[in-house]
């Protein structure tokens, strides 16, 4: 079934329903926001765009996103959703990789996108006369879809090397949404899904099971996160449900924080964070100050959105006696999906034995777009190998470690970057924190921490190193603590750690 159908579907289901608001202003209902996907996918047919076809979407979160999207899926054409704060060259990458016959563009980008374009690659810019005149055209009805032709090509963030296309079927995709409502949460008609991450992303997948619900959908004014912006929008629009990630979840709570104490939470239903690690410290944080909203979810762009939840009843279970554990951890298999920690032969390691996560099912990619060598890589026996490291406990809660490349091997025993960095950032004068392995003649590799000091405190290395002794094996600590500003972070806000290394070994050559 091509996905398209799900706003079929709440078009004629639900027409007068509010669809798309613009900040707390309403725009579309589900009528129209159906009629002008399908009137959209009647202009690619008419520029000879079909099924199978790559259509790029380069934009911010503004109001005619939604409707491109679905437009693309309801032609049977295939989205590459490009994250709009890629530079151009890395768009022109995307745009050569993917093949794509037709770039939709937001305005302001328009000017840096549009020179980068190979020939035989279309452009219209969203909103602009051209695409005015687009919505004119006669609807075309959703076009046949198998459940595994092509939905969408998934560019991985890139936090190593090139960027990868993950191919995502229109079954990968309809399954993500049956695990919505299954392990994240429930939609009401009245809900309102705020887009204040990036859509090219986990936000923008999110908006799959609210079309089906017929759930309101609402792009802030900003078209971006702005704390002020969306306790404005709880209070106005009410019942939002945003997706975060873990370093947005920190900025909101320190908002919250910071105000005079009238800034209320309660109008947020839902906050899903996940992405990259939330720390315990500020989960704990978030927990006091946002209250029951909270779910975490783990996933990756060859399984989207959907390997693991903690759910909100196990985030709230503070009588659990284990607890601490399972809030540290990312929660249990989504219920599509099959979780296991493996060993480097792909066997399945006993409770408590940190090993690479793999994970099967409806979910999970075919492959990777032109990339034969990398698939196979990738999907091993039906599995796909995430490169994430972890544990799962009796229970079935699975403990990430790190990314396998971020593992620091230091005389020979293993250190995982994460375990340290928490003990740190419990620490009152440190904000973020990452460490890495540096080369060292004697310990093959020791870990360095690079810190961004709490506003107002003072970079003490030697108290640091006075703190991590009190609480983590010698071997463990970190030797240098290289104190910055910010640390570097990709268009989704994970931290570079292959810059911090690439750093650190053009600091040791020119010495
Ligand atoms: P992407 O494909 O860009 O979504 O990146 C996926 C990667 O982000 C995963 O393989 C993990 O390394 C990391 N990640 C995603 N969700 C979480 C989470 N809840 N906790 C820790 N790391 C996460």
């Amino acid at each position: 079934m091509n996905i398209a159908r799900l706003l079929q579907r709440s078009a004629t289901l639900y027409p007068d329903r509010p669809a798309l608001l613009v900040g707390a202003q309403p725009w579309l209902t589900y009528a129209q926001l159906g009629a002008r996907a399908a009137a959209l996918a009647g202009h690619l047919r008419q520029q000879g765009i079909g099924p199978g076809d790559r259509v790029a979407l380069y934009a911010a979160n503004v109001r005619e996103y939604l409707e491109a999207l679905h437009a693309v899926y309801w032609a049977g054409a295939v989205t590459v959703p490009v994250n709009y704060k890629l530079h151009a060259r890395e768009l022109e990458y995307v745009l050569r990789d993917s093949g794509a016959a037709l770039l939709l563009v937001s305005p302001e980008l328009a000017p840096a996108a549009t020179p980068v374009a190979p020939p035989g690659t279309r452009v219209l810019v969203l909103g602009a006369p051209a695409y005015e005149q687009a919505l004119r055209q006669a609807p075309l009805p959703v076009q046949e879809r198998a459940p595994d032709d092509l939905a969408s090509l998934f560019y991985t963030s890139g936090t190593t090397g090139r960027p990868k296309g993950v191919m995502q079927t229109h079954r990968n995709l309809l399954a993500m949404t049956a695990c919505y409502f299954t392990d994240v949460d429930d939609v009401d008609a009245r809900d309102a899904m705020v887009y204040a991450a990036p859509m090219s992303h986990g936000a923008g997948l999110y908006n799959f099971a609210h079309v089906l619900r017929g759930a309101r959908h609402v792009v802030p004014a900003s078209g971006g996160f702005e704390p002020a912006e969306l306790l404005d929008l709880a209070r106005h629009v009410g019942r939002l449900v945003l997706f975060a990630a873990p370093t947005m979840v920190k900025r909101l709570v320190d908002h919250v924080e910071a105000g005079d104490g009238t800034a209320d939470a309660s109008g947020f239903k839902t906050l899903i964070y996940g992405g990259g690690p939330m720390y315990v410290d500020d989960l704990q944080r978030a927990l006091a100050t946002l209250g029951p909203c909270l779910v975490q979810i783990y996933g990756q762009g060859e399984s989207p959105m959907t390997i693991t939840a903690l759910a909100r009843e196990h985030l709230l279970d503070r009588a659990h006696p284990r607890w601490p554990q399972r809030i540290a951890s990312v929660g249990v298999a989504q219920s599509l999906v099959e979780v296991r920690v493996v060993d480097a032969a792909g066997a399945p390691l006993p409770v408590g034995e940190v090993g690479e996560v793999v994970v099967r099912g409806e979910t999970v990619m075919p492959g990777y777009w032109n990339n034969p060598e990398a698939s196979a890589q990738a999907l091993q026996d039906g599995w796909l190998h995430t490169g994430d490291t972890g544990c799962l406990d009796a229970d079935g809660f699975l403990t990430l470690k790190d990314r396998s490349k971020d593992l620091v091997i230091s005389g020979g025993s293993n250190i995982y970057p994460r375990e340290v960095e928490e003990v740190l950032l419990a620490h009152p004068a440190v904000s973020e924190v990452a460490v890495i392995g540096q080369p060292d003649a004697e310990w093959g590799e020791v870990p360095v921490a690079f810190v961004v000091a709490r506003a107002g405190a003072a970079p003490d290395s030697a108290a640091l190193d006075a703190w991590c002794l009190a609480q983590m094996a010698r071997f463990k600590r970190p030797r240098h603590y290289h104190w910055v500003a910010a640390l570097p972070k990709n268009s989704y806000g994970k931290v570079l750690k292959t810059a911090l290394r690439a750093g650190l070994a053009d600091a040791q050559d020119s010495r």
